[in-house]
């Protein structure tokens, strides 16, 4: 109720700012006073009388108690980089005299581009409004919140002695839980998420400026966005160093997709009743000079944040076929290799057509390509682009693989209109099943539940012989894992599978003799 009621004050605040600020307006106050006694005697005179003073502090006019500061922040909404870093530094200074902390907390309120394009800035700019009202009602009153970009805003607390970890983690959720409460602005509801990324002056060297404290927040706010919707994290000294070797990877990776240093390894995926190759998967590898193998893991975000995922795909999947031709030449038997397909790379409207023309360059048919989607990218793609790519594919003839499966809600409808082929297991739920009974009898229950809707299986993360060997019982059809090879590069494939097969053949024919 409270807040409802500051929140409207703020709103009128704000309104009332953008025509009636300043001292200047102090000296309209005699004279409308004057006019209002000369047109409605004494009755207007005191309304005006008292009115127009009330109207001036909801503008943010008067200082809130008498003798203070007037508060700054009443008059900011936008205020560019220098000024930003000035008060910052204004804020540790004041915290270092008082031997007190201070910190800066950085949010980002996600979607209002979107909002944008759908219902114009006006009702950006209302929210905009919205937000520092919710923070400054937030905050305490000398603590300071300002706009610094579109849509990006900052607080900066006032000197206090229990600004620890502990305590700006409970600020930044209630200032998220206030920033998320739904929004009505132009008869419809908007609903907004707030990530959080927040330093206190504790963390920082004992010479560190303004700049350094934003700086350090913004960081710990990218940090939140690479993991949102909504997450809020802590600057550390670690996460500045993992920061800067990203900012560095990012420079180097695009060149990297082109010089042919990233390109895929294979890990084999065998039937668990014939013990044979039934395929490989390609996982994306950076060949980096100086730091050596780097997983996708770190280079992955590089390529998502400068929109170079389609041109990973067509490197990956250039470097497969090559691959499955030479094995051919070989006299390997691999009947496919599996490729992962990201969402942005199933945003492509010319998908399928480039993977028939790779396909044909090549000389070899669709079914010898798998595609791997994730099962929450199925769930959250009923229409459009992506999923009219995945069917396309699908009638091509490449077998569609829902990777990562148990981890996202894909529906049944989901897996027959997508024609899904294959479930791959998620490790989470394949990790131990030998000794844990309960992931036992869930692994079954998913086993089941494919074998009923006649969809393939494969386990993915099988490390022990115990895990092969249970999952083989159970009726698992294909198994992945380091407990049958990790990835390689593709000459060491060749050698692998030589060896592989001998193996097998060798264990079949012992089998024999031995039945
Ligand atoms: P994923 O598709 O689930 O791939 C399986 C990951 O598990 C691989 O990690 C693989 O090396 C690892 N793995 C396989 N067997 C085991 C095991 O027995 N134990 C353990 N602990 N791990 C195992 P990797 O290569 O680091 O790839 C990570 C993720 O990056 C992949 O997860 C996939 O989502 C993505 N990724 C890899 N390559 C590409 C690519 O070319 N394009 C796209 N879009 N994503 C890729
Ligand atoms: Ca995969
Ligand atoms: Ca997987």
């Amino acid at each position: 109720m409270k807040g409802a009621l500051l929140e409207n004050i703020g709103i009128l605040r704000t309104a009332l700012r953008r025509g009636f600020v300043g001292p200047q307006a102090l000296a309209f106050i005699p004279a409308a006073v004057l006019a209002a006694f000369w047109l409605g005697g004494e009755p207007l005179l005191l309304l005006t009388a008292l009115g127009l003073p009330m109207l001036y502090f909801l503008a943010g006019g008067f200082p809130a108690t008498p003798g203070a500061a007037m508060p700054a922040q009443g008059h900011v909404d936008l205020i560019n980089a220098l000024d930003s870093n000035a008060m910052a530094t204004d804020a540790l200074q004041k915290a270092a005299t008082a031997r007190l902390s201070t910190a800066c907390i950085m949010i980002e309120i996600d979607g209002l581009e979107d909002i944008a394009q759908r219902a114009g800035e006006g009702t950006v700019d209302t929210l905009r409004d919205l937000t520092l009202t919710r923070m400054r009602n937030t905050l305490r009153r000398d603590d300071r919140a300002v706009r610094i970009s579109d849509n990006r805003f900052m607080a900066l607390l006032a000197p206090s002695i229990r600004l620890d970890l502990e305590a700006l983690l409970q600020l930044a959720t209630r200032l998220q839980t206030a920033l998320e409460e739904p929004a009505s602005v132009d008869s419809s509801m908007r609903y907004l998420s707030a990530s959080i990324g927040f330093c206190g002056s504790p963390r920082l060297r004992p010479d560190a400026n303004g700049e350094h404290l934003i700086e350090a927040a913004q960081i710990a706010l990218s940090e939140a966005l690479a993991n949102g919707p909504s997450a809020i994290r802590a600057w550390s000294d670690s996460m500045r160093a993992a920061h800067f070797a990203q900012k560095t990877l990012q420079g180097e990776v695009d060149k990297a997709l082109d010089n042919g240093q990233i390109q895929p390894w294979f890990q084999p995926q065998v039937c668990t009743s014939t013990g044979v190759i039934s395929g490989v998967e390609a996982l994306a590898r950076w060949i980096h000079p100086e730091r050596g193998i780097v997983p996708p893991a770190q280079f992955l975000r590089c390529l998502e944040e400068s929109g170079k995922m389609d041109r990973l795909n067509e490197v990956i999947l250039q470097h497969s076929m090559t691959a499955l031709r030479s094995w051919d030449q070989a006299g390997l038997d691999i009947p496919r290799i599996s490729v992962n397909f990201s969402e942005a790379e199933l945003r492509d409207p010319r998908l399928s057509e480039r993977i028939q023309w790779e396909m044909d360059r090549f000389g070899l048919t669709p079914h010898r390509l798998g595609i791997e989607v994730l099962e929450t990218v199925i769930a959250s793609s009923p229409e459009g682009i992506v999923a009219r790519n995945i069917v396309e594919l699908g009638k091509l003839g490449c077998q569609i693989d829902l990777d990562d499966f148990g981890t996202g809600h894909a529906s049944i409808a989901a897996l027959r209109r997508f024609k899904v082929h294959r479930l791959k297991i998620d490790r989470s739920f394949v990790t131990r099943i030998d000794r844990d009974e309960d992931q036992h009898r869930m692994l079954a229950a998913i086993l089941g539940m494919a074998d009923r809707l006649g969809l393939e299986t494969l386990a993915e993360g099988v490390e022990s012989v115990g895990e092969h060997a249970l999952l083989s019982q159970l009726g698992c059809d294909h198994v992945q894992g380091f407990g049958i090879a990790r990835p390689m590069p593709t000459d060491q494939m060749v050698t692998w599978a030589r060896q592989y097969m001998e193996k097998i053949s060798e264990a079949h024919l012992l089998g024999r003799k031995s039945g």
